[in-house]
């Protein structure tokens, strides 16, 4: 049997299925090794800002808001691009500027349009000086290559039909389209723009300003277990 301490739900409980990073399910609270990584790094953050005022989640999927709601109550509050609260991470309102403790984003920052850097200056000037990031994302490992799939283009459009195409306009005016698209959790918004190695996440994140504070690695008593690609990221924008 699989046992483990599950870090979503604090109670001692076994996985259902192989360790994996979207499987291996909490038998009680359903939470995947990647939720439970992400919850243990919520923890984590949750004790470097004990009085965190505002938690800000970025498009959170809905195990991670109704984590996050718990763990925060009403200090959480789930941001989206297309409803409200909004957010436009690329473009923060500059309301949004200095004023999160905390803030979550989980799988999103490969489905921002390149250039990709503006998303993680977004999430930096969200952040009041000291605050933290959890950060989750696919990644290949330190040395292998980033893989950006698409130019910087304008006037960028996703056509289903035929088949699914992303086109475009780059900065010499020429139209572009591509195939072969790979879409997350189905064909729809979910289309990724690329994958990142270990290192080129981590020159994201410094290019912005953040200092790294952790790479959680596996974890087997808490139920995090899966191959060394795709953790989860714990930054801090300097005090
Ligand atoms: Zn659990």
């Amino acid at each position: 049997m699989k046992f483990f301490i599950c870090p979503a739900c604090q109670l001692p409980t076994v996985a259902i299925g192989q360790f994996e990073r979207e499987r291996s399910v909490c038998r009680i609270c359903k939470s995947t090794a990647r939720e439970r990584a992400v919850a243990k790094a919520m923890r984590q953050a949750m004790v470097l800002c004990p009085n965190a005022e505002r938690v800000i989640g970025v498009s959170d999927g809905r195990w991670m808001a109704r984590f996050a709601t718990k763990l925060f109550g009403d200090r959480y509050s789930n941001h989206h691009y297309h409803q409200e609260p909004r957010l436009d991470i690329v473009e923060p309102d500059q309301s949004l500027f200095n004023s999160a403790d905390i803030v979550s984003c989980c799988e999103v920052l490969e489905h921002i349009e390149p250039p990709a850097n503006r998303a993680f200056v977004g999430l930096f000037n969200i952040l009041k000086p000291g605050g933290i990031a959890v950060l989750s994302v696919p990644h290949t490992r330190a040395g292998d290559a980033h893989a950006e799939h698409f130019p910087v283009m304008t006037n960028t459009k996703l056509e289903m039909e035929p088949s699914p195409t992303w086109t475009g306009y780059t900065p010499d005016g020429k139209f572009h389209s591509f195939g072969d698209l790979i879409f997350h959790g189905g064909l729809g918004s979910t289309l990724e723009f690329r994958m990142y190695s270990e290192d080129s996440f981590r020159r994201h994140l410094e290019d912005a300003g953040f200092t790294i504070i952790e790479v959680l690695t596996n974890d087997r008593l808490h139920g995090i277990v899966w191959g060394p690609w795709s953790r989860v990221w714990l930054a801090q924008k300097p005090a």
